[in-house]
């Protein structure tokens, strides 16, 4: 018998007690998601296998005539979930996606201006050792002190300045929307390309809850697991004018054979995501941000802060600034009554980026999971009882073990 239980009892285990933790505890990462068994069946399928360096129809490769047909059907479904004129399905990564994209229509040394990682943007816009750092020259907009918005003022005064070929908008930690149309409008006044990075809140996108970037950027990409609920991997959508660039700079410009296992995933995924349950569960995310904010900012519940005052998206982000417990200690506590979530640098953070003032907490997961108003609310009380000093962690523990049962993850596997 040649099953993973039997070649390699350790990783069996190790992936075994992984299933036991996510069933167990309250994954509340906002970048995190339970993907379907379906999308996980098609990952783990022979077609892991194969090599298709090249596109539908225009292989490297021999015994294509499968994969084409997977790979066709994820291209049509995300262009069709999002209105896009062209698709790309094969980066690895958000990150191979943002250097695939910024590659077709940049050279090393260009100018870009993106959110600064510190006040919520991504490594890829720009940070000083990621690729888009060593390679371009950044310029980085941020958000405005008082209200916690990306400041479009002075998004404009770089632009103007800095005159940059790209602009970035996007983030990994921002809880309002952007508004795309006066990014469009700031990028024609300089002549630069807009790129917009959705990766977060591209579920919402999918389900007509959040404004879509398709119409007014030149480039969007995205994860398709994060909000989307799909396999780990990126997309890039544009405007057919960027095909032929955005195809030869993904392959064979950064990526060799694509991963056509995880891309039959995605197509799953997208098929999903046109779906009224999908809907639905997006709804059941927006409305589980909006709770947990009101929770924790409520007089008589933690008593903390959340950045702008509450989130239009699946996340919350908490400021700590002016408390006595840091983003660690923070993290850690949640960690020990089962509430997985991540500290993360609040704009203007005065702690040290491993401690931090701020917890990013997202809702995404437990919708997935069946989460609705009244288990959002019970798990929100929990989180502001938790952050209150003097809090009983074993009776937080239990009610989080309550939560976990009400809704059983993956009931079907073992
Ligand atoms: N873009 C944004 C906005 C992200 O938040 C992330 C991941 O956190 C990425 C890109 C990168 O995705 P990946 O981790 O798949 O490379």
């Amino acid at each position: 018998d040649a099953n993973l239980s039997t070649v390699d009892p350790e990783v069996y285990a190790a992936i075994d007690a992984e299933l036991a933790r996510q069933r167990g505890t309250l994954e509340m990462i906002a970048s995190e998601n339970f993907a379907p068994v379906a999308v996980i069946e098609a990952q783990g399928s022979v077609l892991t296998n194969k090599y298709a360096e090249g596109y539908p129809g225009r292989r490297y490769y021999g015994g294509c005539e499968h994969v084409d047909v997977i790979e066709r059907l994820a291209i049509d479904r995300v262009k069709e979930l999002f209105g896009a004129e062209y698709a790309n399905v094969q980066p690895h990564s958000g990150a191979q996606a943002n250097a695939a994209a910024m590659f077709a229509v940049l050279d090393p040394g260009d100018t870009i201006l993106g959110l600064d990682l510190a006040h919520g943007g991504h490594l890829t816009h720009g940070m000083r050792i990621n690729f888009s750092g060593r390679l371009f020259n950044v310029v980085a907009y941020r958000v405005d002190a008082e209200t916690g918005l990306v400041d479009m003022a002075e998004v404009e005064r770089l632009a103007v300045e800095h005159r940059p070929k790209m602009i970035v908008a996007g983030w990994s930690a921002y809880p309002r929307h952007l508004d795309f149309a006066e990014f469009r409008r700031i990028a024609d006044l300089v002549d630069a390309k807009l790129l917009v990075d959705m990766a977060h809140f591209a579920g919402l996108v999918a389900a007509g809850l959040h404004p879509s970037p398709v119409p007014h950027a030149d480039i969007v990409t995205t994860t398709t697991h994060k909000t989307l609920g799909g396999p780990r991997g990126g997309v890039i959508l544009a405007r057919l004018q960027y095909a032929k660039k955005i195809n030869s700079s993904v392959f064979p410009g950064w990526q060799g054979g694509p991963l056509e296992h995880v891309i039959a995933a995605k197509a799953v995924a997208f098929k999903v995501a046109a779906s009224p349950e999908f809907a639905d569960r997006q709804r059941r995310t927006l409305e589980g941000a909006r709770i947990l904010a009101a929770r924790l900012t409520a007089p008589d519940m933690a008593g903390v802060r959340v950045l702008t005052g509450g989130t239009d998206v699946h996340l919350v982000l908490v400021d700590l600034r002016d408390s006595e417990l840091d983003g660690q200690q923070a993290e850690d506590l949640l960690h020990d009554v089962g509430i997985t979530v991540n500290r993360n640098a609040v704009p203007f953070d005065p702690r040290p980026p491993m401690v931090t003032s701020g917890l990013r907490i997202g809702t995404a997961a437990l919708a997935t999971r069946g989460f609705g108003p009244t288990e959002f609310t019970e798990v929100s009380d929990v989180i502001a009882e938790v952050l209150k000093p003097g809090a009983d962690l074993a009776a937080a523990r239990a009610r989080v073990e309550a939560l976990a049962a009400k809704h059983p993850l993956y009931p079907g596997l073992s």
